[in-house]
């Protein structure tokens, strides 16, 4: 079986002595966010995962979902009750607007929360997941009618959330969208068409599922500039808010997939299906993408967990197994051999994926946090600075967190021999639900499109600057003696992302494929450096710690040694990232499309 504890004292560590919290007191919120009230939430949300959520991750991928022939569908053995205690600890609107019965919380504490959740059990963290950005859409586009008939059920948890774009010829491109909205005199839409792949679209989790769904209007023009979104509930309300007739929705089938069985996904067939317009008519995209950041947030918190629970299964492993005999003599003489935790190779597997889980929540961690000043802040240039930022990293966060997310769940397997591949460990589960992060929320190779083609020459280059300068000015103020090991290395680094976003400039405008064929290099480039300055800000606040630290010493040393292994193991990728780049479109694109 496999182990996870939470890692509350990382998440401690990082919210109190790597961001100081404690500094954000004037944000909306945060005052009640307390070291001790965080510490409180945080352990209550590990002892849910690691006790309630983490027995049912196993029975969920073995069950799956079920739909039965009347178009319902039952989740896994388990799963109602698990979802029975989410909503009576309040963890859905944790934090959300007090307005609408929120508790108005950090959201940089919530994205560990929600880590947690996941690494127990990614399916089922879902269906909150879900809930959260249809909400966050509802909330910010919403009218204020909308607002009041669905937010205070969704936040509660009473009701699920679900978002409806995908359809079965159009899925990255939205522009080719079929779904057909008609208005109706009294204001609201019928709306028609099919939706795939659509995650918790049925359930027998809540009393009713809210829809916000991508169509496009009667009339409205060709492509992306003709979508509208819609919320169009599994249940009607009545004119008092309680529930009515069934609405024109129903799942047509469950998909049989790899991974996340737990997680119904659902064929969703609206047949005039009663809809509210959100928002402004053909502004549906922009009012997606607003939710977007935070969704594809959510989706690199996934990638994250599954390397983080598969991390510590494979390191409890290696300290168990006992296969052959260290290469500089044996260290265990009474038993029949080493484990194989003194092996070079299996330690060099642990801190790949060690280093890069620390540094990875620490980014998540960061960018939450810009997320809540994006939100929070009454000073508006604040404001933009962390909307920037926010903007300029989740593409980044999205497909370096679930690419590595992914192969580190491979790595851990790699661990077990054998072992890793036979189902009782629970090793393969890892990889196969880690495996979707990938590709839903936006599969990779758009993130990085979206990263070189949109958010580096956006308003003149402004978040790209802001980012270079943040990271050159504190390679700067740190060059002392003890924090060179650290800055020196990031400072190369940083001189690679340089040198390749002044690449792109020279060499994509004239020649967009230069830039389509190195975007995924550029984006593993920009999230190795990102991850490099987060283990600067950790050591910093880690050698911090030491002078005092007495038995959480070795806490604190560790951090100093993982550290200096990404920097001298795992930065250095940077080097090739930038080769590869500047080695240009044509070899990918000489081959005609018959020689494939
Ligand atoms: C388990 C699961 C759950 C999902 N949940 C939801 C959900 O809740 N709601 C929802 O609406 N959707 C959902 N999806 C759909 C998911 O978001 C899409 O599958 C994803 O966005 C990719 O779309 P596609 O499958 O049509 O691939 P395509 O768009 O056909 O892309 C195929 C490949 O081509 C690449 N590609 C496409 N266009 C370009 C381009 N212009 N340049 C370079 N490369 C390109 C892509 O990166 C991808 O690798 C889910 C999917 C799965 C499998």
């Amino acid at each position: 079986m496999p182990t996870y504890k939470a890692p509350v004292d990382d998440a401690l560590f990082l919210l109190n002595d790597v961001f100081h919290l404690d500094r954000y007191g004037n944000l909306p919120g945060f005052a009640d966010a307390s070291p001790d009230i965080v510490e409180a939430i945080l352990g209550e949300a590990a002892k849910f995962s690691e006790e309630v959520l983490t027995p049912l991750n196993r029975v969920g991928d073995r069950e799956g979902c079920k739909r039965k022939p009347d178009g319902s569908v039952i989740t896994p053995t388990g799963f109602k009750e698990a979802y029975k205690q989410l909503v009576d600890g309040g963890w859905i609107g944790i934090s959300a607007s007090a307005e609408f019965g929120g508790q108005g919380l950090p959201a940089t504490m919530t994205g560990l929360v929600m880590e947690f959740m996941c690494s127990a059990n990614m399916a089922f963290a879902m269906y909150p997941g879900l809930t959260q950005g249809a909400t966050a859409a509802l909330a910010v586009h919403g009218s204020d009618e909308l607002k009041k008939k669905y937010l205070p059920k969704m936040i509660a948890g009473s009701w699920t959330g679900t978002m409806n774009l995908t359809e079965p010829h159009c899925g990255t491109d939205l522009g080719l969208l079929r779904t057909k909205a008609v208005k109706q005199p009294d204001g609201s839409y019928k709306i028609t068409g099919t939706k795939i792949f659509i995650s918790a679209g049925e359930h027998d989790l809540a009393e009713n599922i809210v829809h916000l769904v991508l169509a496009r209007i009667e009339g409205a023009p060709e492509g992306t500039k003709g979508i509208s979104l819609f919320v169009a509930p599994k249940i009607l309300l009545k004119d008092d808010g309680s529930l009515g007739e069934r609405n024109k929705v129903s799942c047509g089938s469950i998909e049989e997939k790899m991974g996340i069985h737990g997680n119904a996904t659902c064929v969703m067939n609206y047949d005039g299906a009663t809809g509210w317009l959100i928002g402004e008519e053909n502004r549906g995209l922009h009012a997606m993408f607003t939710m977007m950041n935070e969704a594809r947030l959510g989706v690199g918190i996934q990638g994250l967990a599954q390397s983080e629970v598969a991390y510590q299964s494979a390191a409890a492993y290696a300290k168990e197994r006992l296969q052959g005999r260290s290469l500089s003599g044996a260290k265990y003489k009474d038993k029949p051999a080493d484990p194989i935790i003194v092996h070079p190779d299996i330690r060099r597997t642990l801190l790949t994926i060690k280093a890069f889980n620390e540094a990875a929540r620490a980014l998540v961690t960061w960018t939450a946090l810009q997320g809540d000043i994006a939100h929070r802040s009454d000073d508006e240039k604040q404001r933009q600075a962390a909307d920037d930022h926010m903007g300029l990293l989740t593409p980044v966060i999205k497909g370096v967190l679930t690419d590595c997310g992914f192969a580190n769940t491979v790595m851990a397997q790699q661990v077990f021999g054998g072992h890793g591949y036979i189902a009782e460990h629970g090793m393969e589960q890892f990889v196969r639900d880690a495996r979707i992060a990938q590709i839903y929320e936006g599969a990779n190779g758009i993130q990085a499109l979206d990263l070189v083609g949109r958010k580096l020459g956006k308003d003149g280059g402004r978040a790209m600057m802001a980012f270079f300068n943040e990271v050159a000015g504190y390679i700067k103020e740190h060059g002392d003696e003890a924090m060179k090991p650290y800055v020196g290395p990031l400072g190369v680094s940083l001189g690679h992302l340089q040198q390749a976003s002044m690449w792109f400039m020279q060499n994509a405008l004239a020649k967009p494929d230069n830039a389509g064929a190195g975007a995924t290099d550029y984006m593993h480039l920009f999230g190795l450096v990102a991850l490099g300055y987060m283990w600067c800000r950790i050591v910093e606040a880690a050698q911090a710690k030491l002078p005092k630290a007495n038995g959480s010493a070795p806490r604190y040393s560790a951090k100093l040694v993982t550290a200096r292994f990404f920097m001298e193991r795992m930065l250095p990728e940077t080097a090739t990232h930038l080769a590869r780049i500047q080695a240009g479109a044509a070899s990918t694109m000489e081959l005609p499309d018959e020689a494939f």
